[in-house]
């Protein structure tokens, strides 16, 4: 198998790098993530990716972009306004159709993503269309549930010193993280769970 794992950070490549590599899998790194603001987060995260790599061995390819307005600008066209459906709209195809197109350029037989190792994603829809993809460019799509080991992969991320992040990468997700972190008692009043779905219902209700 040649597989390619797109990965959105460090932090969320331990674990699947290690699950892959304790069933004899041996993925190459695809950073493609302009959905990361601003610059110096973006820079940030790439290039703890950089130096992870380099210090497990891992081959990686950096499709390097950038692109605050081109983003924002095309949630705006493709959610109508709507920034809570922004993930499923524009978000994840942008990126996921990427890693296809690249896969199927450069010879690769199979894509994953770490982004099924975060309990903070959406799981269920990035399957669904990574199963979608792969029936369009015709390369295998590696499903699993990496999210069994979030623990673990967060403990060994943080023991090896990566760069942990506080928000998903966009900066509607900061405004939504920082939201939920400055607003804890409301969210309890409220029997809301800190949510970033819940934390955009809320800033637009202000
Ligand atoms: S919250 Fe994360 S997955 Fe959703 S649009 Fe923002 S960066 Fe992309």
């Amino acid at each position: 198998m040649k597989l390619l794992l797109h990965t959105c950070c460090a932090p969320c490549s331990v674990y699947c790098v290690k699950t892959l590599r304790s069933e004899n899998i041996e993925p190459t790194l695809f950073w493609y993530n302009p959905n990361i603001h601003p610059m110096n987060e973006y820079v940030l995260r790439r290039d703890c990716l950089k130096e992870y790599a380099k210090s497990r061995n891992l081959n990686l390819v950096i499709e390097d972009e950038y692109g605050l307005d081109e983003f924002v600008c095309n949630v705006n066209k493709n959610t109508m306004q709507n920034l809570s459906k922004r993930c499923e709209t524009y978000c994840y195809p942008l990126r996921f159709r990427k890693v296809f197109e690249y896969a199927k350029a450069n010879g690769f037989d199979t894509v994953s993503t770490t982004l099924l190792y975060s309990i903070y994603q959406k799981h269920d829809y990035i399957a669904k269309l990574m199963e979608e993809l792969s029936k369009e460019y015709g390369i295998n799509f590696l499903y699993r549930d990496f999210r069994e080991g979030w623990r673990e992969g967060q403990d060994e991320a943080r023991a090896a010193g990566l760069y942990m992040q506080k928000y998903c990468g966009c900066v509607y997700s900061e405004e939504e993280s920082t939201f939920a972190r400055k607003n804890k008692a409301l969210f309890k009043k409220l029997n809301l769970k800190p949510t970033n779905e819940n934390a955009r219902k809320l800033l637009e209700k202000v």
